[in-house]
């Protein structure tokens, strides 16, 4: 399953599926399988418009409409769609949610650091950042992964680029004839992602984000891209309140170039691949369950998906270990910091 345009102003990605399904209707069968494919956010697509009224990509989950919400009916048609797929589902159910960006800089892809949906991530040649899902609630991928299912996002590039289109389309076929529904050889498709990525690095993580308010008046200076290096203090935007500086070195992501969006940039470094390692290594060996004999680290009600760390007490092994073993924090007040362990880590 994909879908695009989930953001009205990204049409980027739904332009790519409708090539790919045009190909697919014209062309041999598919060798096994169902491609569905969905336009995300109709009324925002018509608008041109990020979103209407709230941001359909932080309002994913299972609750009533708000009918002041031009989203929440949005929500609801790609939910029963969504619904009706996973009833209908002959094998396992895989997500690609396609994005572009307001800046320009190189395909990537984020995921809820689930095993399943890493190791599906990781057959992709494109830079993969982790922990985004944490900083963004309510998304698509996030809502799609923790109910059971393979979820990805891709960010094409920038929004009215037609390379985008470009790249959200390889990453399409390249997904179809890796899971084995098209003979198409993915090998081409590898090569092009691949030159299109050059110099950025394969992994990172999330280790600051810029909210903005709408009153902030965020402006982030011209010509950053996504995987730009800065360097702490560095200015790279204005607001209300004067020059915004990052506050660390890091690679850049996603730098806010329009108006809707309350993400001005994020800062992201690069992860060594042994830390992956490591923490498959202990998911597989479910370490996750012991993760209470640690002290500082106690069991929230007996679940043992929740636990809450005294970060006093925890200190070197507090946020970074619990990612390991496959935690998301949820909460964090003072010293206490509330955890979750993402259902349907392993396959
Ligand atoms: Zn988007």
């Amino acid at each position: 399953m994909a879908v695009g345009g989930i953001h009205g102003n990204e049409p980027a990605g739904a332009f790519a599926l409708a090539r790919v399904i045009e190909q697919l209707e014209s062309g041999p069968s598919l060798m096994r399988g169902d491609v569905l494919a969905l336009a995300g956010n109709l009324a925002a697509l018509a608008a041109g418009k990020r979103f209407i009224d709230e941001d359909l990509n932080r309002r994913f989950a299972r609750r009533p409409i708000d009918e002041g919400v031009a989203e929440d009916a949005q929500r609801q048609e790609l939910l029963s769609a969504l619904d009706d797929a996973f009833a209908k589902a002959r094998g396992p159910v895989i997500l690609l949610d396609l994005h572009t960006t307001s800046g320009e800089g190189a395909p990537f892809g984020v995921f809820a650091d689930t095993m399943v949906s890493r190791n599906f991530a990781r057959r992709f040649p494109v830079p993969l950042v982790l922990g985004l899902e944490e900083q963004l609630v309510g998304t698509l991928v996030d809502f799609v992964g923790l109910e059971g299912y393979v979820a990805v996002g891709f960010e094409g590039g920038q929004h009215d680029d037609p390379n985008s289109v470009d790249n959200l389309e390889t990453i399409v076929w390249m997904a179809l004839a890796e899971l084995g529904l098209v003979t198409r050889p993915a090998d081409a498709d590898r090569r092009s992602l691949e030159q299109v990525v050059a110099g950025a690095p394969r992994l990172l993580e999330v280790t600051y984000r810029h909210e903005v308010a709408d009153e902030d008046d965020f402006s982030m200076l011209p010509g950053f891209r996504s995987f730009q290096l800065v360097e702490r203090e560095q200015v790279v935007a204005e607001d209300v309140r004067g020059s915004v500086r990052a506050p660390k070195d890091g690679f850049l992501l996603m730098p806010l170039y329009q108006k809707q969006g309350n993400d001005g940039f994020f800062l992201v470094q690069k992860v060594w691949v042994f830390w992956l390692w490591l923490s498959a290594a202990l998911r597989y060996a479910r370490a996750g369950r012991i993760v209470h004999w640690l002290p500082g680290v106690d069991r929230v009600d007996g679940d043992q998906h929740r636990v809450l760390v005294r970060r006093h007490v925890a200190r070197w092994y507090s946020l970074q270990f619990l990612h390991l073993l496959g935690f998301r924090r949820l909460e964090e007040s003072g010293d206490a910091l509330l955890m979750q362990r993402r259902a349907h880590d392993l396959p």
